[in-house]
């Protein structure tokens, strides 16, 4: 029997770990090298008051079903929790408004919802509604998010509604997010529909025709997401090597070496990038120069999340829905809060029982938007008193935090700029053409954690594929003469 190709996962967070478990499916003997002191890249959960709280991402979209599947796969299911009751809402024009109803990614359908939503400006609503007698707005090639919907609907539903949503995702401005990559449930649109609003309303009533429930749209699991890497990093075991930054690549005559810093060199079949754009394009640009351009070109926005254990009784009253979201121009410095208690039953289950008789609840706010540097300049500190006067403002709190826990993410979201999805094809058809090489990650196709396992299992399975019908070559040339 032929030895199992041995392939290097350089990156463990979600996408490498998950790559790694593909790559072992496939029959590879694999090393995952991590840079930081624990795996996971941006799922972390701490406890907070005694009960585990996500650092990071904190939920999957439950309506695709690669993250889903594979917390089944791994024996998570018993784990897996759904959001409690209620909504998020929006801090627009001075105070929290629900978010209007028959909208898609924060494109009304229904403009009656809209103008009683309050969310907008009267003037607002009529400027979205003229989208209606408008002719089609020709688009060709990918646009960004605000120019196309700017166009149709006028900034207000850009600023207010689409960028605010698109914020949670991807911490971007929608004057430069791909429409094709950020929104794919509205750009088809653009290129069918005269009116954007009837073509968001027709999409919205055929889901409302779908023949089978649709179930919850987010899951998690009990103890916070982050169980998922933690579990894959186990799986791992001593295969996974923290504390272990790859250096450089080298092309052998038989595969590849990667340089680590502080330790020895590993040899190997295949090495699998599962580590952000800048350092794969830096491990790349001698070897793949293409490549390397494409993903230099690929900008990371930071962010911070400020956690917060409450008294209940800070607050004049219940605490309702899950969170709200913030415009960029309301003048606050949260982009989101994040009513962690209300959103996920289990969590306040765990606090409870960690504090008995105290009544705390947990929220998260999230700062940082691209290109807000000066913001995160500040301190940990600063960054928490200035959270907590924007909550101070939108829901009347007046207390002192009995917990308060700050998380840094510098460069935290790829930004899929305009263009994206073209950049993504030249950077794989370059990689693609060097026999026992792939990358994945958040900066390919979709950053959210189910399209990243959808990723890392599509690239394991090349790579594996590549590595057994083409057992050590190097390059093309070599696999050329391999199979005339
Ligand atoms: C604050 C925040 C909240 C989010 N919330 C959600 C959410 O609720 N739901 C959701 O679906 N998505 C969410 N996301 C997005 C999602 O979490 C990420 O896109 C995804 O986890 C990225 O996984 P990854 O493995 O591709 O990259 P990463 O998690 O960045 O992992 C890459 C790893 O590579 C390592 N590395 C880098 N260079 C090297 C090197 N040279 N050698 C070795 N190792 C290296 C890094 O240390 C890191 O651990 C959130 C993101 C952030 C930042």
């Amino acid at each position: 029997m032929p030895e199992a190709p041995h392939v290097v996962v350089v990156g463990g967070g979600v996408s490498g770990l998950t790559a790694a478990h593909r790559l072992r499916g496939h029959g590879a003997a694999v090393t995952v090298i991590e840079a930081a002191d624990r795996p996971g890249g941006k799922l972390q959960a701490s406890p907070v008051v005694g009960a585990r709280v996500d650092a990071g991402a904190e939920a999957v979209l439950a309506r695709r079903p690669e993250a889903v599947d594979l917390f089944e796969e791994l024996g998570l299911g018993d784990r897996v929790v759904h959001p409690g009751q209620g909504s998020a809402s929006l801090y627009s024009r001075g105070r929290r408004r629900p978010l209007p109803k028959g909208q898609l990614m924060g494109v009304p359908g229904d403009l009656r919802a809209l103008a009683r939503s309050g969310v907008l400006s009267w003037g607002g609503v009529l400027r979205a509604g003229l989208d209606l007698v408008r002719p089609r707005t020709p688009v060709q090639g990918d646009v960004s998010v605000a120019d196309y919907i700017g166009t149709r609907m006028g900034h207000q539903v850009v600023d207010r509604l689409v960028e605010p949503l698109l914020g949670g995702v991807y911490a971007g401005r929608a004057d430069r997010l791909s429409l094709d990559s950020t929104l794919p449930q509205i750009a088809p649109m653009a290129r069918t529909e005269r009116s954007l609003l009837r073509g968001v309303r027709t999409s919205l009533a055929g889901r409302g025709k779908a023949p089978t429930a649709p179930g919850p749209v987010f899951a998690s699991l009990r103890g916070g997401v982050a169980g998922l890497v933690e579990t894959l990093a186990e799986r791992q075991g001593e295969r996974l090597r923290t504390g272990t930054r790859a250096r450089a690549l080298e092309r052998r005559e038989h595969g590849w070496r990667v340089h680590l810093e502080g330790s020895d060199p590993l040899d190997c079949d295949g090495v699998l990038l599962a580590c952000p754009a800048p350092e794969a394009a830096r491990l790349l640009r001698e070897h793949v120069p293409e490549a390397a351009s494409g993903l230099e070109g690929i900008d990371y926005a930071s962010m911070a999340l400020v956690t917060f254990a409450l008294p209940a009784s800070a607050f004049p009253g219940p605490l309702t829905g899950t969170g709200f979201l913030v415009p960029s121009g309301e003048g606050l410095t949260v982009k989101a809060a994040t009513f962690s208690s209300n959103k996920w039953p289990w969590l306040a289950e765990e606090v409870a029982e960690a504090n008995p008789g105290e009544d705390l609840v947990v929220l998260r706010c999230s700062i940082g938007r691209f290109g807000e540097h000066a913001t995160l300049q500040r301190s940990d500190d600063e960054l928490a008193e200035a959270a907590l006067a924007d909550l101070a403002r939108v829901t009347g709190l007046s207390g002192t935090p009995v917990q308060t826990r700050v998380t840094r993410w510098e460069n935290g979201l790829p930004q899929y700029s305009v263009g994206h999805a073209d950049r993504i094809e030249r950077v794989r058809g370059a990689v693609g053409r060097h026999p026992g090489l792939g990358v994945c990650g958040a900066a390919y196709e979709g950053v959210g954690v189910p399209a990243c396992i959808a990723d890392a299992g599509r690239e394991a399975r090349r790579l594996a594929e590549g590595l057994t019908a083409h057992p050590h070559t190097t390059d093309a040339t070599d696999q050329q003469g391999a199979n005339p």
